[in-house]
């Protein structure tokens, strides 16, 4: 309240001395409640972010750990290897493919889709229980704890080709981490793995494709006999397939079905 102001008021009898100094002392509580309001949600802040950087330090080091030993050097040069490029870690469809069944760096216990495929009786029974629960109670401590118990305490395990380790998907997205990190940093012997890798990947490919010449008629004729699919002075699969669409057609029109 400006002075001048507040001395009129008090020389016209409209206000008290106390109500001035009661409605001052209200103003600066306000202000100092929006100081604290904003200085708590700032430590919020910084803590979460300080927590994010904590996380994602632990996150990655297992992986500088591993660097610096020979051995585990060798084996995480091996996961670099067959996991490069990144899509090559797919989850694991069957228990076959998931040969190893703990995580290779946090030893989580994993399994394939196969395993939770298996388990979806249980997993939407125990979902619909979840939703019903949510009626009355909006936690959802007990639908993990379900969960957990469907399957074991196992998540999804990534899985390479190559390689007859296996990732849960935290570590492999860590591991993507740590790796693309790496390279920004300039590491050259990771660099070095990735390229070799990728000249490696690029000539298999180029050694899969089909020879060019051959594969191409001139004339029906060349297709071959329609019906038993012969193609003939060829073996290449491209026209074995152009040969098979043939022989599907004619089926369908004698009104045999074809076998698939
Ligand atoms: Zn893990």
């Amino acid at each position: 309240m400006a002075d001048s102001f507040k001395e009129a008021l008090l020389k016209a009898g409209k206000v008290s001395q106390s109500d001035i100094d009661r409605r001052e002392q209200a103003e600066k509580d306000k202000a100092q409640k929006i100081l604290d309001d904003k200085k708590a949600a700032d430590k919020i802040e910084y803590d979460r972010i300080d927590k994010e950087r904590k996380d994602f330090e632990d996150s990655q080091k297992p992986f500088y750990d591993m660097w610096k030993g020979e051995k585990s050097k060798k084996f995480l040069t091996h996961l670099i290897f067959s996991f490069t490029p990144f899509s090559m870690g797919q989850y694991a469809w069957t228990n076959e493919e998931l040969k190893s069944k703990n995580c290779c760096i946090c030893k989580h216990k994993l399994m394939s889709k196969e395993t939770l495929w298996s388990k979806r009786d249980k997993l939407v029974e125990a979902g619909i229980d979840h939703i019903k629960r949510l009626l009355h109670d909006n936690s959802s401590e007990k639908y993990v704890k379900a969960l957990n118990k469907i399957i074991d305490g196992g998540t999804m395990g990534i899985v390479s080709p190559y390689s007859d380790t296996a990732f849960c998907t935290t570590c492999f997205s860590s591991f993507g981490d740590w790796v693309s990190n790496e390279l920004v940093k300039g590491n050259r012997e990771i660099n070095g793995i990735i390229r070799k890798r990728m000249r490696e990947i690029a000539a298999e490919n180029e050694a899969k494709k089909e020879p060019i010449n051959a594969t191409v008629p001139n004339n029906r004729q060349d297709l071959g006999n329609p019906v038993s699919g012969e193609v003939p002075g060829s073996e290449t699969e491209g026209e074995g397939r152009g040969a098979s669409k043939l022989q599907e057609g004619e089926k369908e029109q004698t009104g045999e079905i074809p076998q698939v």
